[in-house]
């Protein structure tokens, strides 16, 4: 039997499954080939077969190497249950366990091994590891490698120098389901992954209808009420940003006839269990809840997921929103958002005391890394192309080698991309997001655009995008006369226009890159890459507007009548 078939009758055997998912198949090839790789695959696309079954076929040990100390008693159970060896050392344990796992793995019983990265510092697991023959070292949430992460994790740092005191080097195979630039190349260069293979698999979800609405804060509760009552056989999730949000939105969707419960990390352990079991047991038609809930919940049958806020990052919207639809079936994602959303977001970055385990060095990067991964998701909040595609391409499934942004001087430039892997592509027009479906006018907006990049040189880059409006609309604020801004050439250049109007067109500026706007406490806007196409004669630009007529998207038995 070749390699692959083996993996094939192991998936079967132990796992009960026909086929590899896409993107499995491959990167147990290349595992079996002998090949350093990185996985990038969504939260519950299947990450763990991926090392599992090169595991099962190999002679030697893999080690996993996984952050979740909580989760490994359970891990190792499902896979003693299927019938496959594994063991786990970490601080739950008792030191006589620690040293009766690492004796039994010395003698060849197990087939996995599970410690948290804290444990390769220890010299006891070190001469362990020098004795044994490891063959697989998998490392699972790869991304807490890098400070540029969201779960950044200092002790993921010393995985490289484990690796170099080993007398015979295992494959390495990262995993993650963490998308930036940043990060990737992070875990390439920090793990010192050796000419990876690269596989970028699984973000599409075609049964999900992902849509954006611009709200009010007022219009918010009344608008998620709605949409319930107008669903009541489906069950759904709404997020809230905060605790207390969750309870006064459960209360009013209470008050209006709807089973609702909420869930929040304040709640005592056992409500929250209640909560949880009535949800999944469909005593309750919706739970509301902070970013808290979902984690190790499998509902199959959730038919729509609304955010009440804008969340932090992309990739935490699309886990929270990923759980719709799990069976298959249609299901709806619908964000709700506004302007004061994201001063909430940012003002909440700010705020973030970050983790004392970190320097002073490293918290700063942390921040701006998520300044940057809100930056990301403003955009998806403001884009009118098709939401699916933004997603994917911010995954990098639909780009390929580029989405590595590996530049020469990192090594292994060359890796190989799979991110065609199970051919999943997203035609012009979804017609599941709301932007496909929507029309949008075109208007016109060249005058107004070259105005606003002219006052951004006025003013040196120096100031902000309400400052700017205020300039270009003539405003007679103490803090523009005090600062003689109503001595600069573009001040008025805009009067009679809406402030919202501008605002819109320098926001979308800055999402073409005509302009930037900075991160920071006091973002400044700056000129963009392309800013010097405004002050030439034929510059043209447009904007699109979302028709406010009603939408109706009836084929998935879904209104949206506030838009
Ligand atoms: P991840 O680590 O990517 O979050 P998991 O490895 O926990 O995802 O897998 C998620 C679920 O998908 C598990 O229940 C797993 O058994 C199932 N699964 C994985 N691979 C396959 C497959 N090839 N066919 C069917 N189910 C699969």
């Amino acid at each position: 039997m070749t390699g692959m078939e083996q993996a094939l009758s192991a998936l079967k055997q132990y796992f009960g499954y026909d086929a590899f998912r896409p993107g499995q198949a491959s990167l147990v090839q290349a595992i079996l080939e002998g090949r350093d790789c990185l996985g990038v695959m969504p939260t519950g696309a299947g990450k763990s077969i991926c090392y599992q079954i090169p595991a099962i076929v190999s002679k030697g040990l893999t080690v996993v190497i996984s952050p979740l100390v909580s989760l490994m008693r359970d891990q190792v159970d499902s896979l003693e249950e299927a019938g496959i060896h594994a063991g786990f050392v970490n601080s739950t344990q008792s030191a006589d366990e620690q040293a009766l796992t690492l004796a039994q793995a010395r003698q060849g019983e197990y087939k996995l091994l599970y410690v948290a990265p804290e444990r390769l510092e220890t010299p006891r697991f070190v001469t362990f590891a020098q004795q044994v023959n490891i063959e697989l070292l998998a490392i699972d949430e790869a991304h807490c490698v890098s400070q540029w992460g969201q779960d950044f994790r200092p002790a993921y740092l010393g995985i490289g120098d484990f690796i170099d005191q080993l007398s015979h080097r295992p494959k390495v195979a990262a995993f993650t389901a963490t998308a930036t630039e940043h990060v990737r190349r992070d875990i390439v260069a920090m793990l010192r992954l050796r000419d990876p293979y690269l596989a970028v698999t699984g973000f599409d979800r075609p049964n999900l209808f992902f849509d954006v609405v611009k709200l009010e804060t007022r219009d918010k509760n009344r608008w998620v009420c709605k949409y319930i009552q107008d669903h009541k056989s489906e069950s759904g999730i709404v997020y809230c940003a905060t605790r207390k949000e969750t309870e006064e939105l459960c209360e009013m969707l209470n008050r209006h006839g709807i089973t609702a419960c909420n869930y929040h990390g304040g709640l005592a352990p056992l409500q929250r269990d209640k909560a949880q079991d009535q949800f999944v047991n469909d005593d309750v038609q919706v739970v509301v809840a902070t970013n808290a809930f979902g984690m190790g919940i499998d509902k199959s049958n959730v038919r729509f997921v609304i955010h009440h806020n804008m969340p932090e990052s992309i990739e935490a919207y699309y886990q929270e929103a990923g759980r719709a639809g799990r069976d298959g079936e249609n299901a709806r994602c619908t964000l709700l958002w506004n302007e004061s959303d994201i001063v909430t977001r940012r003002r909440l970055l700010d705020m973030d005391s970050g983790n004392d385990r970190l320097t002073t060095q490293q918290s700063e990067l942390v921040k701006a890394s998520h300044r940057q991964l809100l930056q990301t998701m403003i955009g998806y909040c403001r884009t009118t192309s098709c939401l699916h595609e933004y997603m994917l391409h911010y995954f990098g499934q639909d780009l390929g080698q580029a989405s590595l942004g590996l530049s020469p001087a990192v090594p292994n430039e060359d890796m190989v991309c799979d991110s065609n892997d199970g051919g999943e592509e997203v035609s012009k027009s979804c017609k599941t997001c709301s932007n496909c479906l929507s029309t949008f006018a075109t208007i016109d907006v060249s005058r107004m655009a070259r105005t606003i990049s002219r006052c951004v040189h006025d003013v040196h880059q120096a100031f902000g995008a309400g400052k700017i409006v205020q300039i270009l609309l003539g405003s007679q604020s103490k803090d523009i006369l005090d600062r003689h801004l109503d001595k600069c050439p573009s001040y008025g250049a805009l009067q009679g226009e809406h402030a919202a109007r501008v605002r819109d067109v320098l926001n979308q500026m800055a999402a073409d890159g005509y302009l930037t706007i900075t991160e920071g406490r006091l973002p400044l806007v700056q000129f963009g890459p392309k800013a010097a196409q405004t002050v030439r004669g034929d510059f043209h630009y447009e904007i699109k507007q979302v028709q406010r007529k009603r939408l109706t998207v009836t084929d998935r038995g879904a209104k949206s009548d506030l838009t």
